[in-house]
């Protein structure tokens, strides 16, 4: 398993680098973080944050096959907001509710190399933009009002003082 990076650490902070090299230790790298993330009880992983400041996430939603995304670009969105609570492994214990767009195209390459589009709704959408935030050095709580954001992150700071 690799070591879950949790908000305060720089990686998770930075914009991301594309992926170029498509080999066995990226497939490698793959099945660490499906491994971590499903020991994590999560259904989304970023490379950030297992501390690798590259462009990859990977995603298994109940019900659905593992998906992998490389240098991922949301290319359409929705106008249409749905309301989800998420929450982030890099932020345990820590969920709230907020507004995304209800649907997205995603383009990206998986661990083959191959360019794939995915057109996601639901559940799956929310992952998507959740996990690609996470390239660009965002994290959930970014994207809520500054007051419930300030109350969850200094409960959250308490009790990891605790
Ligand atoms: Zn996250």
């Amino acid at each position: 398993m690799l070591d879950i990076y949790t908000i305060g650490a720089d990686v998770l902070r930075k914009n991301a680098a594309p992926i170029e090299k498509f080999d066995d230790e990226l497939a490698a790298l793959v099945g660490k973080m499906f491994e971590t993330m499903k020991l994590g009880k999560g259904v989304g992983l970023a490379a950030p944050q297992v501390g690798l400041p590259h462009r990859l996430f990977v995603i298994q939603i109940e019900g659905d096959k593992p998906r992998v995304f490389i240098n991922p670009e949301i290319v359409e969105t929705s106008l249409e907001l749905d309301s989800f609570e998420e929450g982030c492994l890099s932020i345990p214990g820590v969920y709230a509710d907020l507004d995304r767009p209800a649907a997205v195209r995603v383009q990206a390459l998986n661990e083959r190399g191959r360019r794939f589009t995915l057109e996601a709704e639901g559940f799956l959408a929310r992952v998507v933009q959740h996990e690609l935030d996470h390239l660009n050095g965002v994290l959930f709580t970014d994207r809520l009002p500054e007051r419930s954001r300030d109350r969850l992150l200094k409960q959250y700071e308490k009790r990891m003082r605790a």
